[in-house]
């Protein structure tokens, strides 16, 4: 079926209150943002405390709604035929065509469910409702009303031109991003910071992130996964500025100096500093990582502790209460996991000890970071200063 516009139902936003337009202003803005790649001309708009979206020239449906599916704050699209008001006659047919190629099936129940945008149309909605329900019932013999109950629920708008719908297909839900702020993501290349990331955009916030490599340790085709992982994720969020930070002389500078079984975390440690100093650099909120507890060494209660105290900002885990299954499961859905499982090495397995602390204790952590003194510093600054950026979409 060739769909003419989209009638975008929110949920959340719903709730803000005197904002409320701030929020569906943000909607609007996504929306033109995601169907902006797209084949077609589509004009995204606000009307009577709805959004709605027009299709004109050549477009395809099923990329328009895969589109919308990834737009955060949208909780059902439904695709609309429109159609010129060419007298209550041809709609009738326009509405008796559209059960038909809709519902092949007949054995359902129905009952039409009419509004009048326009005032001066010559029915009112009960008698829109009376009229096209028998227009349906005459031209199906198998089809029942179910005015408490029904199969389908048929919408028809009375507007400049009617509209006809009845599917609500399932969006992501959410708050539009661009509505919460800005936070830094630390992206590897595995399965969980991408869902951290996910997961963040899908509260509003826009995402910022860092990426730590340690060539000539990991290849450029680790880097390019991770690149691509963004490209997954900007898909819903909108452009990600990644930074790459080349690590390798920080991490050497740790294997040299500090003892093994603490390398993981004074990295770790190392990470979150340098995606801290880009986060204050371009105004982030936070910082979101991929970690859950227990899942390794480096994400006990005890190691957490460890990488956290070196943040003054907050740290965002969403994926802290998650079993690995349930973080793939997410991963499936989004798209990111077969990217995810492809085997570039990452940085920290490069340098990882064969028994790490799963109880660091912080004190002793900060004594050991000491001996890096008079060279850190400048490693960090080269660290920076070196990092490459680039805006994925
Ligand atoms: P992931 O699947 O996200 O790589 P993981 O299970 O491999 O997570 P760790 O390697 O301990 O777990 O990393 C924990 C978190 O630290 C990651 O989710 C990510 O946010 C961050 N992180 C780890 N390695 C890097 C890296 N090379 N660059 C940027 N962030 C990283
Ligand atoms: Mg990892």
């Amino acid at each position: 079926m060739k769909y003419q516009t989209y009638l975008i139902k929110y949920g959340e936003i719903g709730i803000k209150g005197k904002n409320r337009y701030l929020f569906e202003d943000a909607l609007v803005r996504q929306i033109r943002a995601a169907l902006s790649r797209l084949e077609g001309k589509f004009h995204a708009y606000k009307a009577q405390g709805r959004v709605y979206v027009d299709c004109e020239g050549s477009y395809d449906c099923d990329e328009v709604t895969e589109a919308l599916k990834r737009v955060f704050g949208i909780v059902g699209i439904c695709p609309v035929v429109r159609r010129e008001d060419r007298g209550f006659e041809e709609l009738k047919k326009d509405v008796v065509a559209y059960m038909d190629e809709v519902y092949p099936d007949k054995k359902i129940t129905f009952k039409v469910d009419a509004r009048r945008a326009r005032k001066t149309y010559p029915k009112t909605s009960m008698e829109i409702n009376c009229d096209l329900g028998e227009a349906i019932l005459e031209a199906f013999p198998e089809i029942r009303v179910d005015v408490h109950h029904p199969d389908v629920m048929l919408h028809v708008e009375v507007r400049e031109d009617i509209y006809i719908y009845s599917e609500i297909i399932p969006g992501p839900g959410g708050m539009p991003v661009g509505t919460s702020g800005k936070a830094m993501l630390l992206l590897s290349g595995g399965i969980d910071s991408p869902v951290a990331g996910y997961m963040t955009a899908k509260r509003g916030v826009e995402l910022e992130a860092t990426y730590f490599h340690a060539p000539p340790y990991t290849s450029e085709r680790a880097k390019q996964k991770v690149v691509d992982l963004a490209k997954l994720v900007a898909r819903y969020s909108g452009p990600v500025k990644l930074h790459i930070v080349n690590f390798t002389d920080i991490q050497l500078a740790i294997y040299e100096d500090c003892p093994h079984d603490e390398l993981t975390i004074i990295m770790r440690r190392y990470m979150m500093r340098i995606a801290e100093h880009f986060a204050k650099e371009s105004g982030c909120l936070g910082l979101i990582t991929g970690e859950s507890i227990g899942q390794v060494a480096s994400q006990t209660m005890q190691s957490l502790m460890a990488t956290n105290e070196v943040c003054t900002l907050p740290v965002y885990r969403p994926l802290i209460g998650f079993d690995k299954q349930q973080i793939v499961e997410v991963s499936e859905r989004i798209g990111t996991y077969e990217t995810s499982i492809l085997p570039y090495e990452d940085c920290c397995t490069i340098f990882v000890a064969k028994h790490p602390v799963t109880k660091p204790d912080v004190e002793k952590i900060r004594k050991s970071e000491t001996k890096l003194e008079g060279k850190i510093e400048e490693l960090f600054r080269q660290a920076v200063e070196t990092a490459e950026t680039v805006t994925v979409e």
